[in-house]
Formats: C-alpha cells, sequence, structure tokens
C-alpha cells in the first residue's frame, strides 16, 4: 500500500498563550500543499521495520535529521497503533521524503498521520477519523490534522479541528532556506513584540467562506515569524525576494524557516522561481499549490 502524506502551510498562526503543561494555545488556519513524502506500507515480520530514502534534493537533508529509527515519528505511530489495537503482525514502512525537514511544513506529523490510515486500511480495524485524530496527538499536536488535511482552522494545541471550505486557488512558491529549525527554540522565545505579525483569523475564516483570495492575503500573519526571523534573516531576504518578484504575499510557514509566496499568475511565479534559484538563498524550492488530499481507500 503506498500513501501520500501531504506537507501543510500555516495562512496564519496566532499564540494566545502558555499552558502548564508546557503546551501553547494555538489559533491556526491550516493549509494541505501538493507537495508529499511517499510511504509504502506492508504487511509481515513481527516487528516494525523502517527505511528512510531522500528524493528530489536529496543532499538539503542534513546528516541525521530524519531518524530512520524508533524515533521517527512514522515509526512512533505504527508502534502506538500495534499496541492501541493488539496487532501481533509485524509491518516494514518505507518512507520517501521529499518535504524538507524541521522546516514548518508537519513532515514528520504528516508521515505519522499517512501510517495512521495506512495501517487503519492495511490491517482493517476499522477505526474512524476522529478515532485517528485522537490517536494522533498523542504523537504530536499536528499529526490530527494531518490524519484531516484541507482548510482546517485549528485551536487548542492545535487538535481541536474545524473543516472550512476549500481555500482558492492560487500558484504557491515554498522556499526552504538552508538552515533547520526546531520548533521548542521558536516558542520559547516567543516574546511580546509580536503584534505586527498577528495575523487577523477570524476574518481569514470569513474570506474563506467567502471565496476571497484577496481577504485572505490581508488576513495572513505568523507570530512565529518574528522570532526565527531575527535568529536568521535570510528569511526576511527570501520574503522580500519573493515579494519583489511579484507575490501577493510572502510569510514564513510553521516555527520555519520555511518560506512560501503566494502568486495569482503562473509566469510571475516561474520568474520568481529561477531567480530564487539564481540567489543561492534556498536550498529547496518548489512551485506547486493548494490540495485537498483524497481518502485512501481499503
Ligand atoms: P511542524 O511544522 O509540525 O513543527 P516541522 O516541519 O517543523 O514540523 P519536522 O519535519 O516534522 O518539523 O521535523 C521535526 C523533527 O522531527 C526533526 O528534527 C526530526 O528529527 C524529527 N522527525 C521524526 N520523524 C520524522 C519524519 N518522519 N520526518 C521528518 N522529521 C522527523
Amino acid at each position: 500500500m503506498e500513501i501520500k502524506a501531504y506537507a501543510k502551510i500555516n495562512l496564519g498562526l496566532d499564540v494566545l498563550g502558555s499552558r502548564p503543561d508546557g503546551y501553547h494555545e494555538v489559533r491556526m488556519i491550516m493549509q494541505t500543499v501538493d507537495l508529499y513524502d511517499t510511504v509504502s506500507l506492508e504487511r509481515g515480520g513481527e516487528g516494525i521495520a523502517l527505511t528512510v530514502s531522500f528524493l528530489g534534493e536529496a543532499d538539503s537533508y542534513p546528516a541525521g535529521i530524519v531518524p530512520d529509527n524508533e524515533e521517527n515519528l512514522a515509526y512512533k505511530a505504527a508502534k502506538l497503533i500495534k499496541e492501541t489495537c493488539e496487532i501481533k503482525e509485524g509491518v516494514r514502512i518505507r518512507l520517501q521524503k521529499r518535504i524538507p525537514a524541521a522546516a514548518g511544513m508537519a513532515g514528520g506529523s504528516t508521515d505519522a498521520a499517512a501510517v495512521l490510515r495506512g495501517m487503519n486500511l492495511l490491517f482493517g480495524l476499522k477505526l474512524s477519523d476522529k478515532e485517528l485524530e485522537r490517536l494522533g496527538v498523542r504523537l504530536g499536536a499536528d499529526v490530527p490534522y494531518c490524519v484531516r488535511g484541507g482548510t482546517v482552522l485549528a485551536e487548542g494545541i492545535g487538535e481541536k479541528l474545524t473543516g472550512l471550505r476549500d481555500a482558492p486557488d492560487c500558484v504557491l512558491l515554498i522556499a526552504k532556506p538552508e538552515v533547520s529549525v526546531s520548533t521548542a527554540y521558536v516558542y520559547t522565545h516567543l516574546g511580546e513584540d509580536t503584534e505586527e505579525y498577528r495575523p487577523d483569523i477570524d476574518g481569514m475564516r470569513k474570506a474563506i467562506e467567502e471565496g476571497s483570495l484577496d481577504g485572505i492575503l490581508r488576513c495572513m500573519g505568523n507570530v512565529l515569524q518574528s522570532v526565527t526571523e531575527k535568529e536568521y534573516p535570510v528569511i526576511g531576504r527570501i520574503k522580500t525576494l519573493l515579494e519583489e518578484a511579484g507575490a501577493e504575499k510572502a510569510m514564513m510557514s510553521g516555527s520555519g524557516p520555511t518560506v512560501f509566496g503566494i502568486f495569482t499568475e503562473k509566469e510571475k511565479a516561474e520568474k520568481a522561481y529561477r531567480t530564487l534559484r539564481e540567489s543561492g538563498e534556498a536550498s529547496q524550492i518548489f512551485l506547486t499549490g493548494f490540495i485537498r488530499p483524497k481518502k485512501e481507500e481499503g
């Protein structure tokens, strides 16, 4: 069984405060993008066997950044579902990475979600999407969203999901600079100087329901951007480059360092792609768009 594990961007990311358990209370508008890892699953053996390989710009993954052992979120997802559903039989997982790692695109979380969905079908477990989401949050705050996909308002620590109408089509340029960013570092350094980066989440929700890309662009914002950009000025440089090349808006996704630019014209986006390549500022670049993933069927 082969499953596409799609990446996400945050069209809006707001942090409301921190909780005693160390998590943060967030409000985010999540969007699946047409960029995916491939997760192949096969029943057999006894334990969990995992192999990891890298597609595309493979030398952009720093050595060891994606673990090929029990630390990998795909492995953890398989272990969790094996234990929860008391599955004795083993599973072989082949993970082909294309999504930039430690990049703010939920690369690990989406692999975990793909394993949950895939094993549910492969072993005939008949768990509902809600049950998979509830299992997913034990692996990470973004996993429930990755189980579901599409255009979604995520609240709580990211696990309270409200499905929205599909965001209107656009052309998306995604650029990952060479640096890797730890999500935990960014959240612990989040200060008070975030006001200018705040998204208007309610305004964006309304714009999405009205199918207005202009409205979405006006409401975009990511409070984590100030923290990561201070540490890595390359983020600001890529944003400026994309906007000068004709992006309607450019912003950092999640805790970064990936930056995305939203374009309404394909030609402008293609030209920006070339300019960005020549600049050498980004090590992984993708020209893509929004997508609503199709559900796999058993
Ligand atoms: P998010 O947007 O959810 O914060 P991210 O894109 O910032 O995620 P990931 O790519 O998920 O970050 O990687 C974060 C860390 O998770 C990596 O440093 C890596 O060590 C670990 N990891 C575990 N499993 C995976 C996986 N399958 N793919 C990528 N990274 C993984």
